[in-house]
């Protein structure tokens, strides 16, 4: 099958120029519908749609649905970060060896590079493996309401790949830092600040000890980082504040000094430094840290295999930002990302996908399905 960068583009174009952010249910199911379509044309996939609460829906597609095991897991996401508006106001254009649109490269072109990867995948190897694909609603908010069904599927498999593109120097990613997203909010007791001080709890001194602590708690060396971006709190100068709060990002290598930080600011929590005042903890996003284990090498050496094969040069990143890949590597189960094509500037309207790595990326998975396929039956 010859590969003409003409038709992807037209296939992509109707992916981008869909208003699909977290939560825009309808924006969703027209992905939905244009993906399923897809894997429909292609004969011997089994598609079935999976409720994600109020993120609308997600597909759980396979060419082996009664397979209890799952060989490869592949995962993409079909939201984006973008208001309703920015399709119609920048829809997707081509310029110079770039594509430019909402989503672009985060990930329609990573979802529309799994379906040529299977395309072009021989059916003799197809039928050795049995291959499952996810797309989740909801990646870009921490999957919040598609894990549990992530999990469960990916409990079955042997390995998983996550289609997110591939870095801005070509690198796939292996390893992925936790993050964690609190907030803090703390209720004290108003006074006047001159006539009956003694009479108030302030919650803003109650959060200034929490800042303090909080930031003598990170680890830079260690990559164990946590920020105090958003702070709020007080109504007057004349006023014990009877109400503060705050917004607190953890970012970590190693889950085992996060849950040591965890542990310590929910018991803080329980114990406030001011007498009288409460405070409220909501963790509001979590992902633990992606770590490469031994089999993940074993993988990894794989995946190097097809890209000396294929001629596609690689190489290995570790990155700050999360996927869905923390959360199943953190089931123990072998999770490499980067699949997708090359790109960058993702989440603003600077975000590109670069043209020219489009076909090398879809027969590098090509070429891993292959391996796989045949390393199976070894
Ligand atoms: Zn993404």
């Amino acid at each position: 099958m010859t590969f003409s960068l003409q038709r992807y583009l037209d296939e992509l174009a109707p992916l981008v120029n869909v208003d699909c952010g977290t939560f825009q249910r309808e924006g969703i199911e027209v992905i939905a519908a244009l993906m399923a379509d897809k894997y429909e044309q292609m004969t011997g996939w089994h598609i079935k749609r999976v409720e994600c609460g109020e993120a609308g829906i997600g597909l759980e597609i396979r060419n082996q649905p009664t397979n209890r095991h799952i060989d490869v897991l592949l995962i993409g996401h079909m939201d984006t970060v973008f208001p309703k508006g920015t399709a119609a106001e920048r829809p997707m254009h081509v310029e110079e060896g770039f594509a430019h649109g909402p989503g672009v490269s985060d990930m329609k072109s990573g979802l529309l590079n799994i379906v040529y990867a299977l395309r072009a995948l021989p059916m003799d190897d197809r039928d050795k493996l049995s291959i499952c694909v996810c797309m989740n609603p909801d990646e870009e908010v921490g999957s919040i309401h598609s894990s549990a069904w992530l999990e469960t599927v990916a409990r079955q498999a042997r390995y998983v790949l996550v289609a997110e593109a591939a870095r801005a120097d070509g690198g796939l990613v292996k390893a992925r830092k936790g993050m964690a997203r609190y907030k803090i909010a703390i209720s004290g007791r108003a006074a006047h600040a001159g006539n009956e001080p003694e009479k108030g709890r302030s919650a803003v001194t109650e959060l200034a000890h929490w800042l303090v602590t909080l930031d003598s708690m990170k680890d830079i060396e260690a990559g164990t980082s946590i920020n105090a971006g958003v702070i709020e709190g007080g109504t007057g100068a004349n006023i014990v504040a009877e109400s503060a709060s705050a917004l607190i990002d953890v970012r970590f290598w190693d889950n085992n000094a996060y849950h040591a930080i965890d542990q310590a600011i929910r018991g803080r929590a329980l114990h406030p430094y001011t007498p009288d005042v409460t405070v409220k903890l909501a963790r509001e996003a979590y992902k633990p840290a992606m770590v490469p284990s031994i089999e993940t090498e074993h993988l990894m050496n794989l995946v190097e295999t097809a890209a000396f094969d294929e001629k596609v040069p690689i190489h290995w990143k570790a990155v700050g930002g999360g996927s869905d890949a923390n959360n199943t590597a953190a089931l123990g189960i072998p999770s490499l990302d980067g699949f997708g094509p090359v790109g960058a500037n993702f989440h603003s309207d600077e975000e590109y996908l670069q043209l020219d790595s489009i076909e090398p990326r879809i027969r590098l998975l090509t070429r891993v399905f292959s391996l796989l396929a045949n390393q199976k039956t070894v």
